[in-house]
């Protein structure tokens, strides 16, 4: 078998056609356009590269971006109250955390600083706790993005057996919740999982979310699977191409898959945000 592969590239493109329209009838109605913060800390090159992506792709899709770039010498209480600031700030309809922060920074703190309703990015426990109840509200943005690509593809879980391999709190869980709230059978693998190759060869859908290059073999893989690789470190994901291809019915591509779906769904959250945000004022 040769996977068919899931466009993320192409598919992002088409939300963003629609972010568009969505942007142009939102400036016809409120005299602006939304307006998405980021803030980055310190120096690391990914990072830099993550967030001019994010900012030119707000630029293409008519959205302004405020970038707010600070020293890596800063300190939790500094980085909080610079967040709690773009909270307040009423010209502010959407704010990105560019993470991982510097080590010494209190991560979570500062995901907490950022109101929920303006958490586009769906990294707050709020989001979090919203996605697990199922009551809408702003997804974590890669696994929104990953069943987004399902959805574009008109690929349904329900009934399957999904097996995700990692579970960080924005990528691995809310993506585990996703799919339970779609009707797979899911489980969670994560460092300490045993016999990791025998949960993986027993999934109808597999989501590799554990940052380990080439960890998830291609050998493993069940025939006719559904394999999203959301694993990423320097063009490499957390999946053996072009082996598992020989295997799966569906394959995402690394770069091309889930990257450009993680910013479409991003920016897709951030003119939700501004609609709601005009719809309170
Ligand atoms: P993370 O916070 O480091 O979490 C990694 C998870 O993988 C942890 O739960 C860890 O288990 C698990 N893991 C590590 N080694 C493993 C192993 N050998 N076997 C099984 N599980 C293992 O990372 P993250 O933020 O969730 O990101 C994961 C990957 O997705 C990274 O490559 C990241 O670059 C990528 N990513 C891509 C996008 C995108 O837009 N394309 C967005 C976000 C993240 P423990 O919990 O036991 O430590």
């Amino acid at each position: 078998m040769t996977a068919k592969i899931l466009d993320g590239r192409a598919t992002a493109a088409a939300i963003l056609d629609r972010v568009r329209e969505d942007v142009t009838a939102f400036a016809a109605a409120h005299g602006r356009v939304p307006v998405l913060a980021t803030v980055l800390v310190g120096d690391d090159p990914a990072s830099h590269t993550y967030v001019r992506m994010k900012a030119a792709r707000c630029a293409a899709a008519g959205m302004r971006s405020r970038r707010l770039e600070l020293d890596a010498s800063l300190s939790t209480t500094e980085l909080v109250a610079r967040i709690r600031e773009l909270s307040a700030d009423p010209a502010v309809d959407g704010i990105l955390l560019q993470h991982p922060v510097p080590a010494h920074l209190d991560e979570r703190a500062a995901f907490e600083a950022i109101d929920p309703a303006k958490d586009v990015d769906g990294v707050t426990r709020t989001s979090f706790a919203r996605t697990a109840f199922g009551e809408g509200g702003f997804t974590s943005a890669t696994p929104g993005g990953i069943l987004a690509l399902l959805d574009a593809y008109d690929l349904s879980v329900a009934g399957k057996h999904a097996v995700v391999v990692g579970r960080s709190p924005i990528l691995g869980r809310p993506v585990g919740m996703l799919l339970l709230a779609r009707d797979a059978t899911v489980t969670t693998c994560h460092s300490r999982t045993e016999d990791l190759d025998a949960h993986v060869a027993r999934a109808d859908v597999v989501i590799a979310a554990a940052g380990r290059p080439a960890l998830i073999r291609g050998a493993w893989i069940k025939p006719g699977a559904i394999v999203v690789d959301a694993g990423y470190a320097g063009n490499t994901g957390d999946v053996e191409h072009p082996a598992a291809a020989d295997r799966a019915a569906y394959l995402t591509p690394v770069p091309g898959g889930v990257g450009p779906m993680t910013i479409a769904t991003l920016l897709r959250q951030t003119v939700e945000a501004a609609i709601r945000h005009e719809s309170t004022r």
